[in-house]
């Protein structure tokens, strides 16, 4: 027998419903990934590289130029000035990223505070790493941060806070004032902050990201976690981000090169041509936020009640008054019977009930959202 480090953890939910859904040929909007093809161009840029012979081992930090690429956009966005030589590092996705920060820091016995609904990788991570994690619930339906209840969750012990914005599966977001109340939490404690803002450049409704980078105090403490997979429509190329401050990325440097190593050479020269000329972001926002209201426009009339979504490419969706099921149960349910898959919100929990509610994915081609409004319509 194998005494298992996870003995709580199964196989992921993503996982799951997206086979659930090929079994059963029903509309996969549960696990968060576009159903259309990426730019052709950088299909080609990738090629072109392979084909010039960028086929060996990058750097274990990641090539320069999109190193340089990096910082330049967070110059540019956030009025932030990071190192590309010692402050940002290019990892497998988002995932490593998050994965070796956690790793980085976190000792055995250390406290980390994470907020339900939580992205399922943060907990396992801690867990991994000999951490006890601290789960402080965000409540359904607002999802609002309950910052006396993080103070009182501070401890001489707590070593890391994870905060993820524009936020899975709620699609809520921070605002100024929240990053503020973490930033007065901090400057009280020695903590490290994980900032997952993988869906920073899918933010609606004339809204603006609150990236950590934007506050001085808190960005020298913070970890901030990218995606090209959002951003470029490429969630299977797998590469992804970290900038941080000197010492820190140092650190997480050390973790980086013994769980990976390095990152897929001919995609980081094709990422690094599109970002240093800010190809694709600037307008993915507008992008998913048409695909967003032409979803809710769709199942308007349904008995499923819309939450807002303000950021993000999922849309939580109450189905409280078609069932009385559990989550899973009904998820399954809407699958098997009614033909489109989405993700239960348990997944995500800890501590509270789960609502009755799913998250459903909407980065999808505009016939594909029609057609699982229609059955969506139907219940
Ligand atoms: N964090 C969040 C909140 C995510 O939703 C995802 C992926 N969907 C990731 C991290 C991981 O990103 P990647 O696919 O680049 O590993
Ligand atoms: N992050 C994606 C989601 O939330 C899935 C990623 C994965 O399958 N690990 O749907």
């Amino acid at each position: 027998m194998i005494a298992s480090k996870l003995p709580t953890v199964g196989t992921t939910i993503f996982t799951v419903m997206s086979k659930l859904a090929a079994d059963t040929e029903a509309i996969n909007l549960s696990q968060g990934f576009p159903d259309f093809d990426c730019d052709p161009a950088l299909v080609d840029a990738v090629a072109r590289h392979m084909r010039e012979g960028r086929n060996q081992y990058a750097p274990m930090q990641g090539i320069a130029a999109l190193r340089e690429a990096i910082a330049a956009k967070y110059a540019e966005l956030y009025g932030v000035s990071y190192d590309a030589g010692s402050e940002v590092t290019v990892t497998s996705g988002g995932t490593e990223a998050l994965f070796d920060a956690v790793a980085a820091v976190v000792h055995p016995g250390d406290e980390v505070i994470v907020f339900e609904p939580c992205y399922d990788s943060y907990v396992p991570a801690v867990e991994l790493s000999g951490g006890v994690p601290v789960v402080v619930s965000l409540r359904y339906p607002d999802y609002r941060v309950p910052w006396n209840e993080v103070r009182a969750a501070v401890t001489p012990r707590t070593r890391l806070v994870i905060i993820n914005s524009p936020h899975n599966p709620t699609a809520t977001l921070l605002s100024a004032s929240d990053i503020d109340e973490l930033a007065s939490i901090a400057d009280r404690s020695d903590l490290f902050v994980l900032s997952d803002e993988v869906y920073e450049h899918i933010i609606f409704d004339g809204e603006r990201h609150e990236s950590v980078a934007r506050h001085e105090r808190l960005r020298r403490r913070s970890f901030i976690v990218g995606s090209f997979g959002k951003t470029y429509h490429v969630t299977g190329w797998k590469v992804g981000y970290v900038v941080a401050p000197a010492a820190l990325s140092a650190e997480f440097r050390k973790v980086h090169q013994f769980v990976t190593f390095a990152t897929n050479t001919p995609v980081q020269h094709a990422l690094a041509e599109f970002l240093a000329a800010r190809r694709g972001y600037p307008e993915l926002a507008s992008f998913y936020e048409r695909k967003r209201d032409l979803f809710l426009e769709l199942i308007s009339g349904s008995r499923f009640k819309a939450l807002p979504s303000r950021g993000t490419y999922f849309q939580l969706l109450d189905y409280s008054s078609i069932s009385e099921a559990p989550d899973m149960e009904f998820a399954v349910r809407l699958t098997r019977e009614h033909g489109v898959a989405s993700i239960p919100t348990s997944a995500f929990l800890y501590k509270q009930p789960p609502p009755r509610a799913l998250r459903f994915c909407f980065a999808k081609k505009d016939e594909t959202l029609r057609l699982a409004a229609a059955r969506l319509r139907a219940l």
